[in-house]
């Protein structure tokens, strides 16, 4: 016991581990998974979309569009408006008449949308890939229930039932269910739950096998920060994992998305591009990496800030999270590590430091610790008017 106590046990340290004979190494990849286009209610082609991501920096982006996948014949009208024809006729230009299919009627554009299998091989290559995604979109009187499936292989559609609670449950199952028919690591995530307030707290906490939630999303009616009667995604955050953790369910982790629908017109008014991310640190820019990476809790939430490392060191009856933040010229940080431990009913911020890096060694009385980032940088185009760009890291533990 007495050699096991002095053995740190490094169970993270990224970005410096190598795999051995020269295979490649780890790295970062960024990737927006909540995305929508003509397919569904977002106002640009696929192809324009993943130009863009490509184009700034993105390393994955699902495609996300409400209950359908692009799978199928579909004809979007354009609206008629000198934006969206001006629009058109970019795209038009960028890929040529023998690319897009397109038909006049009485002025008004008809287009056919390209199928994921017809647009993903102008964009994939060894450093962008698309995951085939939906967001499974279900309502209940005036509740809005969604669910992402990230690396669906089928679309599932809305779904049915008398409560919220219930109709979440079921769009999660059907996910985790074609998984486990088809082989192919796929995931749920809970979408904005206080988009109309629609998903209570106590509804993510009897929750059954979601390991996702977005605590950060760039549309501009999802309440991140909750109002007076509602609390907002990051303290719902905690109290799902306090819950999680007494019953020992997997941890709940944290999402920044964009749920872009708007690609022409900017503000906080509209739902753009480039608002939140996630920065996955990956064996390979595969699905099934991505995924297993998301999955084991490697990567953490920006909408901004870009961290150097976190690393997670272990011995028997400690545990330490060190972050090391990637800083930018005239920028501070702030890092504050926030916890709760076992008789705790929120979490509380445990130590604040100002600075580009700061470590937190806490035992196994902590249900969890996880790490914020809080920058002096103002959010170029925020989700809300005076933003600063942050990262959140996942929660760890001391089993
Ligand atoms: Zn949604
Ligand atoms: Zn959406």
């Amino acid at each position: 016991m007495r050699m096991l106590k002095s053995f740190i046990i490094v169970v993270l340290l990224y970005p410096i581990s190598f795999i051995a004979d020269g295979q490649t190494a780890k790295a970062w990849y960024k990737g927006n998974l909540h995305t929508h286009s003509y397919w569904s209610d977002g106002d640009e082609f696929p192809e324009m979309i993943m130009d863009w991501y490509k184009s700034h920096g993105y390393q994955f982006v699902g495609l996300s569009d409400h209950n359908i996948l692009a799978a199928v014949e579909k004809w979007v009208k354009i609206t008629r408006s000198n934006l969206y024809e001006e629009a058109f006729a970019n795209y038009l230009n960028k890929y040529g008449a023998t690319w897009v299919k397109y038909k006049k009627d009485s002025g008004r554009v008809s287009a056919q949308l390209k199928t994921l299998e017809e647009y993903r091989p102008l964009f994939e290559d060894r450093s962008f890939l698309i995951l085939k995604s939906e967001e499974i979109t279900s309502k209940l009187g005036e509740m809005h229930i969604h669910v992402n499936a990230t690396n669906v292989q089928t679309v599932i559609g809305r779904q049915t039932g008398s409560t919220v609670a219930e109709i979440m449950q079921k769009s999660v199952d059907a996910v985790l269910a074609q998984r486990k028919a088809t082989g192919i690591p796929m995931f749920p995530h809970i979408n904005h739950p206080n988009f109309f307030y629609s998903i209570t707290l106590q509804d993510l906490i009897d929750l059954r096998g979601e390991q996702f939630f977005e605590v950060y999303n760039g549309h501009p009616l999802v309440n991140n920060y909750g109002d007076s009667l509602h609390p907002g995604t990051e303290v719902m955050w905690d109290k799902i994992n306090i819950a999680y953790r007494n019953r020992g369910q997997t941890l709940m982790y944290g999402l920044a998305t964009d749920d872009s629908h708007n690609y022409h017109q900017f503000g906080s008014t509209y739902s753009n591009a480039g608002r939140g991310w996630v920065m996955v640190y990956a064996d390979a820019l595969t699905p099934a990496s991505l995924i297993a990476a998301l999955e084991s809790g490697d990567f953490y939430a920006s909408t901004g800030v870009t961290l150097e490392s976190i690393s997670v060191k272990a011995t028997p009856a400690s545990k330490s999270l060190e972050l090391k933040v990637k800083q930018e010229e005239g920028v501070t940080y702030t890092i504050e590590f926030i916890g709760a431990r076992k008789a705790d009913k929120e979490a509380k911020v445990l130590q604040s430091i100002k600075g580009a890096q700061a470590s937190f060694s806490f035992n196994n009385d902590y249900l969890f610790v996880r790490g914020r980032v809080t920058s002096s940088k103002l959010k170029p185009n925020p989700f809300q008017d005076k933003d600063v760009e942050m990262a959140w890291t996942q929660p760890v533990f001391q089993k």
